[in-house]
């Protein structure tokens, strides 16, 4: 009951948890007591662990963050969910989350904002911003995000945690309620990368009810954790890529400080850094939301009042029955999505938008490509700036819109990236080190930052 305790005393002040399901808790632990005294225990087996509210759980609410959803207990549970389940994880509850994953700051949950725990008048970053405050804060070891275009690795940032985003198709998207398909990810965050390892490495896998789920066997990404011999310096051979334009400008002083002093320490590791370049990184954002709300906008049109969530009250005929519910239902953030989404895929705009991001899409690839043919593991910020203050950038979607400025090429591309604390900026608040990997390089990435920690 140590966490369970915790979020009692805390979450009032941090509202990380919009469910918590002590009954369930506290069942789930018994069945790991008695899994352990039987010996037949799994690394999780008895681990406490919190869900991002995007992942279906059956028997418990799962709202997305929405008012839509606010009723909503699903009938079954995600492929991510029932996977933990099975390895005796302990699910202590469901943690507030942006409106159906989209916001940087969690200024657009339904149940209000979750306040960063190192500064409870700023705001934890998004949209996994209750997962993230959650473990910041130790009301869970560990929990589970989702990634479409920084939302695993920007809170892990702000609030001082350790976050990954793996592969895109590394993690099954079965139950996880879609925003951009094409970019959800499922993540995992911890205090550390060796803690975020344990978890992925029971998350990720196969799934057939997953179209995009990628056939590989499954990996066990703690392996190459282990500390070198003696004497050796654990990073030698390692070549580290520095972006130029990660460095060239937009990075707040304090980020560029501490992120400084964490690449001396990695040189001091044996590691080497080498300048590269990703000259189509900074058109990343405007395919980004492009491509994003096309597909949200796609994706969301199955909320309609009619199978499940939220239904208005009162309503003359079926299309007002649509309307309304959809009117109430969703936040403006939710809403603009929608609008711009549908927008860029109208007939006559598909070519102009659309088709064109798709292209950005593919040059940034490319430049990835090229990136590690030089360097091993690119490393640069993962936020341009520390937490900001809630309501500073409510109003402002543009300027919100650029705070995911170094995270959200890697979706774009379908790359792994993870986020490690690299020290403090002004006011003490944590800065995060991205650091990105080629496909399928999360053993090399926790590996690491696990030497980094
Ligand atoms: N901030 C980005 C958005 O609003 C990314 C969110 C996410 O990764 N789910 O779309």
């Amino acid at each position: 009951t140590l966490f369970l305790d915790r979020i009692e005393r805390h979450n009032p002040a941090l509202n990380a948890f919009i469910t918590v399901d002590r009954d369930g808790a506290l069942a789930a632990a018994r069945a790991a007591d008695a899994r352990i005294a039987a010996g037949t225990a799994a690394p999780l087996t008895g681990i406490p662990l919190a869900h991002k509210d995007v992942f279906c759980t059956e028997g418990v609410l799962t709202t997305c963050g929405s008012k839509m959803l606010s009723n909503f207990v699903s009938p079954y549970d995600a492929h991510v969910v029932a996977l933990l389940k099975a390895a005796g994880a302990v699910s202590l509850g469901k943690t507030n989350m942006d409106e159906f994953a989209m916001g940087s700051s969690n200024e657009n949950s339904h149940f209000g904002p979750v306040k960063n725990p190192w500064d409870t008048t700023r705001v934890p970053g998004g949209s996994s911003g209750g997962s993230a405050a959650a473990v910041a804060a130790r009301l869970a070891p560990i929990a589970t995000g989702t990634d479409t275009g920084g939302s695993v690795r920007q809170p892990a940032a702000l609030t001082g945690v350790t976050g990954i985003k793996p592969t895109y198709g590394v993690v099954s998207r079965y139950g996880m309620i879609a925003y951009a398909s094409s970019l959800d990810q499922g993540g995992a965050f911890g205090a550390s990368a060796a803690d975020c390892a344990v978890l992925l490495s029971a998350m990720a896998g196969f799934d057939q009810r997953d179209s995009t789920s990628l056939e590989r066997p499954a990996e066990d990404y703690t392996r190459e954790l282990a500390a070198p011999a003696a004497g050796d310096k654990p990073l030698t051979g390692l070549r580290i890529g520095l972006p130029r334009e990660f460095f060239a400008e937009g990075m707040a002083d304090d980020v560029r400080a501490a992120l400084d002093t964490a690449l001396d320490a990695y040189r001091q590791l044996g590691a080497s850094t080498v300048e590269v370049s990703l000259p189509n990184a900074k058109l990343a954002i405007p395919a980004y939301y492009v491509i994003a709300p096309a597909e949200a906008s796609s994706n969301l049109s199955r909320f309609d009042g009619v199978r499940y969530g939220h239904r208005a009250a009162e309503y003359r005929d079926l299309a007002e029955m649509y309307a309304k519910s959809r009117a109430e239902g969703f936040g403006a953030e939710v809403k603009r999505r929608i609008l711009v989404g549908t927008y860029v895929l109208s007939h006559g705009y598909y070519d102009a938008y659309y088709l064109q991001a798709q292209k950005l899409r593919r040059l940034i690839a490319q430049d990835f490509q090229a990136a590690f043919a030089q360097c091993d593991v690119i490393a640069g910020p993962t936020s341009p700036t520390t937490a900001w203050a809630i309501g500073e950038k409510a109003d402002d979607p543009v300027q919100m819109y650029l705070s995911d400025i170094y995270t959200i090429a890697v979706n774009l591309a379908g790359l792994p990236a993870l986020s490690h604390p690299c020290g403090f900026g002004a006011g003490n608040l944590p800065v995060g080190l991205q650091l990105i990997g080629d496909y399928f390089a999360e053993a090399r990435l926790l590996a690491t930052a696990h030497q980094y920690q």
